[in-house]
């Protein structure tokens, strides 16, 4: 008890002194980031819009964004696997908005860049409405779950999505299709026939929707429970559910690390979270809430682990999650361009320069080196 008392009030102190001396802090930033390049990172961005009562524009909440991601990305040969959100960017292209070909440009520019783009559905971009020009609003949330969808929306949703991801890649001109997945919300689970089929049909082989250690159950909208999967490992193989690992399964699960965060951090971190001044101008969805404030504030509490994202934390936390996935070979991080800072973007230049980084193309040829 006495020893955890002196650990926190050194964490405290700590973090005041690199307020006080930042140039002293930097130098610790640095001198990690010096130990480079014997750890690999797979850097994931989920590229979309926010998910609320406003959607945001897609100026400032993606291309203005995924731009500075990009530009650091380049300035340390640094590379990234962005998520696109095909249901808001078919939407746009029903609806010939001119938003779209921003975005088909930007795509290609990034892929041009050695970054990959991959799958991700939000299919309750089927309910969106325009609020002004350029901004939407939901009439419903109802579609928020891949597995609300009838079999027939689910089949559409992901043939006209990887196809869409498929034609930019064929426009930046590499013979790379679409291979990987993350699902909204994260809810892949249950790994249902009709997903499973999709998969196959789409050529998707991994999938990135595991958090691990992450369990909630909050139908309609989220349904996952990842509490049990080692944390410690980098991937496994898997058919018949994400969580179960299957060594002969033709799928791969790559889990999204997390570290454990105390109590004293989290307090602090989400009590300053909100000078990070996202670059992004929507509002998120509020979780629909059956439970007592309170409860789930305590609840909240009492995770004691989260996972590495890079754009919620100040570099001093970003920092000391990092150390505590020192171990692992492989670490998957994720952030989205519409809540990233200019401070979060030091947590993505410090990833960049300690890491070896992996886009997919990387990754396959890992899992052929291993075999
Ligand atoms: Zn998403």
């Amino acid at each position: 008890m006495k020893l955890k008392l002196i650990k926190y009030i050194k964490i405290i102190l700590g973090f005041f002194y690199s307020l006080l001396k930042p140039g002293k802090a930097k130098k610790d930033f640095n001198n990690l980031a010096e130990q480079k390049k014997n750890q690999k990172a797979i850097i994931t961005f989920d590229y979309e819009l926010f998910l609320g009562k406003d959607s945001g524009t897609c100026e400032k909440s993606l291309i203005e964004p995924a731009n500075k991601i990009r530009d650091v990305l380049i300035k340390h040969k640094a590379k990234a696997i962005f998520f696109v959100d095909t249901t808001y960017i078919l939407h746009l292209k029903k609806n010939n908005h001119p938003d779209y070909k921003k975005i088909e440009n930007q795509l290609i520019d990034l892929v041009k860049n050695n970054n990959s783009i991959e799958l991700h559905l939000h299919p309750h971009w089927l309910d969106a409405k325009p609020l002004v020009k350029d901004r939407w609003y939901f009439t419903s949330h109802e579609k928020y779950r891949l597995h609300s969808l009838t079999e027939k929306e689910i089949e559409k949703i992901f043939s006209e999505g990887s196809n869409l991801i498929n034609s930019i890649y064929k426009k930046a001109k590499t013979n790379q299709k679409v291979s990987a997945f993350r699902a909204g919300g994260w809810s892949i689970m249950p790994f249902s026939p009709i997903i499973k089929k999709n998969f196959i049909k789409t050529k998707i082989k991994f999938d990135f929707s595991v958090i691990a250690g992450e369990k909630k159950l909050e139908l309609p909208n989220h349904y996952y429970d990842y509490s049990n999967v080692d944390k410690k490992k980098n991937y496994w193989q898997f058919s018949k559910e994400p969580v179960i690992i299957d060594k002969e399964g033709f799928f791969t699960e790559i889990p999204v690390a997390t570290a454990k965060f105390s109590i004293i951090y989290r307090l602090i971190s989400r009590y300053i979270r909100r000078y990070m001044n996202y670059y992004g101008d929507g509002k998120g969805m509020s979780r629909i809430r059956t439970e007592n404030k309170i409860i789930v504030y305590l609840k909240e509490l009492k995770r004691n682990y989260t996972p590495i994202y890079i754009d919620s934390y100040y570099p001093f936390f970003f920092n000391s999650l990092l150390r505590k996935v020192k171990q692992k070979e492989i670490v998957t991080l994720v952030g989205h361009p519409k809540t990233m800072s200019s401070i979060a973007l030091k947590n993505l230049e410090l990833v960049c320069k300690r890491y070896k980084t992996l886009n997919i193309a990387d990754l396959k040829k890992e899992f052929i080196s291993n075999k």
